[in-house]
């Protein structure tokens, strides 16, 4: 039997904080948030090991360092409305859940956003909603948001995303082929946009109208 606890804090540890994650409060919510109950029982023992794991669908859930760097990127300070695309396990959900106000999140697979809907209501988490659709084009009806993560590939960063950001937003997004990515931050300024490269990644694909076509 693993100590769960313990496992998690030598994943921040280890893993998120020893490759350069500083935001504290980034690091308590992963050493919060029992990544362990968003996959399948089979898998929980790896559960906070230094690796994606799969789940239904054919999808993952990211590495706990990449959750750790695309999390502190959108330097939440609490209180934000933030917008995450998808969902999958709804691990992801949760860390943001622990950091901002609200946080909407867009899943493709029903049965994944289902599941994962049921993952954190019994969890106690109340200040997400997930609805099940095409991410890459936002949710215009809870527009502008703080934060925008999208945790699956794109060849091209989704303009209605950038439309859905406040000014002084701040979106993160794996764009490249479907096999490797740059994850790219965009901050959205009064004058214009401003990118820069985080560095390269392996998503699944994001597949919608602005990502791949299936
Ligand atoms: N953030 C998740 C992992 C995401 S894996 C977690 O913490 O577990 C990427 C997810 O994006 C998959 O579940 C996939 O089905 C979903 N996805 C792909 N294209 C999408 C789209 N256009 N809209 C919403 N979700 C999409």
């Amino acid at each position: 039997m693993v100590n769960f606890k313990k496992a998690r804090e030598r994943m921040v540890e280890a893993q998120v904080m020893a490759r350069g994650v500083q935001d504290e409060r980034v690091l308590e919510a992963m050493r919060k948030v029992p990544r362990h109950l968003f996959v399948d029982e089979a898998l929980r023992d790896q559960a906070y090991s230094d690796h994606p794991l799969p789940i239904a669908e054919n999808q993952t859930i990211s590495q706990p360092f990449i959750v750790g760097l695309m999390t502190e990127s959108l330097q939440l300070k609490g209180g934000e409305k933030v917008l995450e695309i998808g969902t999958g396990s709804g691990y992801q959900a949760a860390v943001l859940a622990e950091l901002a106000g609200r946080v909407f999140s867009i899943e493709r697979f029903p049965d994944l956003g289902y599941r994962a809907n049921a993952t954190l209501r019994k969890l106690g988490y109340e200040n997400v909603i997930i609805r099940v659709g095409d991410g890459s084009l936002g949710w215009p009806d809870d527009a502008p948001f703080d934060g925008i993560i999208v945790t699956a590939g794109t060849p091209q960063i989704p303009q209605p995303l950038i439309d859905q950001l406040v000014p002084g937003g701040r979106l993160i997004v794996p764009v490249g082929d479907r096999t490797a990515q740059d994850l790219i931050l965009v901050e959205r300024a009064p004058e214009g946009v401003r990118k820069t490269n985080l560095g390269g990644v392996r998503f699944v694909n994001l597949v919608g109208k602005w990502g791949w076509k299936e």
